[in-house]
């Protein structure tokens, strides 16, 4: 005689949960205890903590031969997030739930010996699985109830430990909702604000036309200028993040072992790697069947500051080549291959060469010409080519030191960047493009050109530039500028503005 019973769990696959259908079967023969569909050795250890959590309440523990299913088969389980799933299924199988359908209810946590409830990590990310599945209600330890309080097209239940859930199950307790449970309250953290920069007018101006037009920057000046300063400034003047994207920025974090408090926390993520971070550290790494998202992960839909940034390693520059390409990270390892979502905006600073006194007249700098040639070829190629803003920054004078007068507020140029934006939006209705920075070439040069006056400057700079694509940021720029002043097609001193971005007198050529 056999008996079955089903329930639903997750586990996660990178950063995204994957819904797994948990059978267990009970049938006559020898005690002992099967888990089959590639369970690693974490998943096999939770025998004796499912078995010694359903005794703890008194419930009974099958004294037969029991065979526990994981599927979909070719997906790889890992971690205890299944414990609460598992026990589930055990008790429908063997009849302790009343008879109570578990089928449109996933079960994440897991169990303590105790049989308490603990948050496995990832929570809003097998939560966010179970709503896409279509599932109606998630059961999750009460500790994560501040993560996914305003998850919303599913019900969250909230628990202590199993036998609540068991409780609930049956209908001899009320469930208790997340939206219900108590949160900190704690009001979201803003970052650096440029009201405490000082002068930096042109850096200010980058930095907007950076975040209106979702623009890549690259700041170059001798240390102490101010290029950190500004990089570490921008994520504070970016709109707030809308529904979807702080679902998933939330998402991202809670699996990264860091969940936000709130899944729709607002402010988009800023992330300061150091230069010395390895390649793992910045684009992620598989620990086992784990997979530990990088910096570059962890700033998805946010910003990405690089300070220092000839400094890092070969193989971390080049690794960024690809998510600024797609906004995606590929990793293929033994245990996992898959990718990681990294679409962020990057702020890069740097030394304009390696004594980093080469600016302006570039008198003082010491650094042989070989020296600085292998300098601006190492961020030149992956990085450099995807960056349209280009500025080098000069140390304020005494003058703008001195007038004491706070600068504007992120706050305030937060408002001209939403606006902008939503400007830029109506235009690029219907296509796929989210910002002016991702407008292709061919599409800006068929279908958005700048005015007459406009088009003859660019014309002037295509006949002097080498650089066949340098034109053509000038005019995605061109394109935010005028957004940002609220003109409906670029003119003459948008492309003049634009130009002044690009930092021509760099030593790489612009
Ligand atoms: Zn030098």
């Amino acid at each position: 005689m056999t008996a079955q019973g089903t329930a639903f769990g997750v586990v996660l696959s990178g950063v995204v949960g994957e819904l797994v259908r948990v059978e267990a079967d009970v049938a006559d023969g020898l005690p002992g205890v099967t888990i089959v569909g590639l369970p690693d050795t974490s998943v096999s250890e939770s025998r004796q903590r499912i078995k010694v959590a359903i005794e703890r309440l008194d419930l009974a523990w099958p004294n037969r031969r029991l065979t526990i299913g994981l599927s979909p088969a070719e997906l790889r389980k890992h971690g205890s997030g299944l414990d609460l799933p598992m026990a589930m299924a055990v008790l429908a199988a063997t009849d302790q739930l009343g008879g109570a359908s578990l089928g449109s209810t996933a079960f994440i946590g897991e169990l303590g010996l105790d049989g308490r409830l603990l948050v496995p990590r990832g929570a809003l990310a097998s939560a966010l699985a179970a709503r896409r599945a279509g599932l109606g209600r998630v059961v999750v330890p009460s500790a994560a109830a501040e993560q996914l309080c305003r998850l919303t097209g599913i019900e969250v239940v909230v628990a202590d430990d199993l036998a609540t859930v068991v409780a609930v199950v049956v209908g001899s307790r009320p469930p208790v909702l997340a939206g219900t449970a108590p949160t900190s309250g704690v009001p979201e953290a803003e970052g650096p604000d440029l009201r405490d920069v000082r002068g930096h007018a042109q850096g200010r101006l980058a930095l907007e036309v950076a975040a209106a037009g979702g623009h890549h920057v690259a700041f170059v000046g001798s240390p102490g200028v101010g290029k950190t300063l500004l990089a570490d400034r921008l994520a504070g003047i970016l709109p707030d993040l809308d529904d979807e994207a702080a679902l998933d920025v939330a998402s991202v974090h809670s699996v990264a072992g860091s969940p936000r408090p709130d899944a729709l926390y607002r402010r988009p993520p800023a992330q300061s790697p150091h230069h010395s971070a390895s390649a793992a550290a910045l684009l992620g790494a598989v620990h086992g069947v784990h997979v530990a998202p990088g910096a570059a992960t962890l700033a998805h839909r946010g910003v990405l500051v690089l300070d220092e940034a000839a400094e890092l390693s070969r193989p971390a520059i080049e690794g960024l080549r690809q998510p600024l390409e797609s906004g995606w990270i590929s990793l293929a390892r033994s245990a996992w291959r898959g990718r990681l979502p990294a679409r962020f905006q990057l702020v890069l600073a740097a030394n304009p060469c390696p004594c980093g006194r080469r600016t302006g007249s570039g008198i003082g700098c010491t650094c042989p010409s070989t020296a600085i040639r292998r300098y601006a070829a190492k961020l030149s190629g992956p990085l450099l080519d995807r960056i349209d803003i280009r500025l080098e920054l000069a140390r304020p004078t005494d003058a703008e030191l001195a007038t004491g007068a706070e600068g504007e507020s992120s706050v305030a140029v937060r408002d001209r960047v939403r606006a902008a934006q939503e400007r830029g939006a109506h235009r690029r209705a219907g296509t796929p493009w989210r910002s002016n920075a991702q407008v292709p070439t061919g599409v800006l040069r068929r279908r958005w050109r700048p005015d007459a006056e406009g088009a003859e400057l660019l014309a002037s700079i295509e006949r002097g530039s080498a650089n066949l694509r340098g034109p053509d940021r000038v005019l995605r720029m061109a394109w935010t500028v005028a957004d940002l002043a609220g003109r409906d097609v670029p003119g003459y001193d948008d492309v003049a503005l634009a130009m002044s971005l690009r930092g021509a007198s760099l030593p790489w050529a612009a």
